[in-house]
């Protein structure tokens, strides 16, 4: 029989992040998060309007900037020393070095941001490195090479296409959906009612920490408790990394 799998990729390594790892432990679900290697400790705030982060401003120049006035959340990264600690037992995924626009870089700078994050976080956290996202989702198109080179293995985009299937392409991988989304529950209705016949499905969730502090409607703590509450309690479903996911798709 064909098994059903479902994972979370959260971006940016940042604080809130903690708070997601208790969540998730207290569920026994597993997760990939993708992290930048040049920021660590980096502090900054990220305006919204919406459900919609917008705007990263330094810490610094918070309160001189206009659009402080709009609400805004804790951009802040997480320090290099406590990073290991804190993603015990969780894959961590390449997100580039500083949080750069690929389809924008020469392809020299390209291959570096990618590269020196991969090897960066596999010394840092002594596993080996095979997940990517693209920051703003940009540069698939551009940067297959390099991705493949530092071995990576599959690369998420920021696109929601609602499907349940493995990539065709996995280095141009899409999100099943984004938790924002008014729709998620619907989805993952839906998900939890298909049973996999011949392929196996997965469903690929996608979040910033720093959404769950926007408390609005669609993007708030209970939510994710919700989610995490909801796929735990299905036997048929595996909780765990995109790299065990893959993994177990692959071997089966
Ligand atoms: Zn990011």
């Amino acid at each position: 029989m064909a098994n059903k799998y479902f994972s979370w990729s959260f971006d940016d390594g940042l604080e809130q992040d903690k708070r997601i790892i208790q969540i998730l432990k207290k569920y026994g679900i597993g997760a990939t998060f993708h992290l930048n290697s040049g920021l660590f400790g980096v502090r900054r705030y990220i305006s919204r309007i919406g459900n919609l982060g917008m705007h990263e401003t330094p810490a610094d120049q918070f309160e001189a900037r206009s659009f402080h006035l709009l609400p805004a959340s804790h951009h802040y990264r997480i320090p290099k020393e406590e990073l290991k600690a804190v993603y015990a037992g969780f894959e961590i995924a390449s997100h580039t070095v500083g949080h750069v626009n690929l389809a924008k870089c020469s392809e020299e700078e390209r291959k570096r941001q990618i590269k020196e994050d991969v090897d960066a976080l596999s010394s840092l956290f002594e596993q080996e490195i095979t997940g990517f996202s693209y920051p703003f989702g940009a540069g698939a198109k551009q940067s297959r090479d390099a991705l493949s080179q530092a071995g990576i293995r599959y690369a998420r985009l920021a696109t929601a296409t609602g499907s349940f299937s493995f990539p065709d392409d996995p280095l141009n991988m899409p999100l099943t959906c984004w938790h924002i989304s008014p729709k998620t529950f619907q989805t993952l209705d839906q998900f939890i009612r298909e049973k996999p016949q011949e392929e196996d499905m997965f469903f690929l969730m996608f979040a910033h920490g720093y959404e769950f502090d926007f408390g609005t409607k669609e993007s708030n703590w209970e939510k994710l408790e919700k989610i995490c509450e909801t796929v735990s309690s299905h036997d048929d479903i595996i909780c765990c990394s995109i790299s065990d996911a893959f993994r177990m798709h692959e071997n089966r």
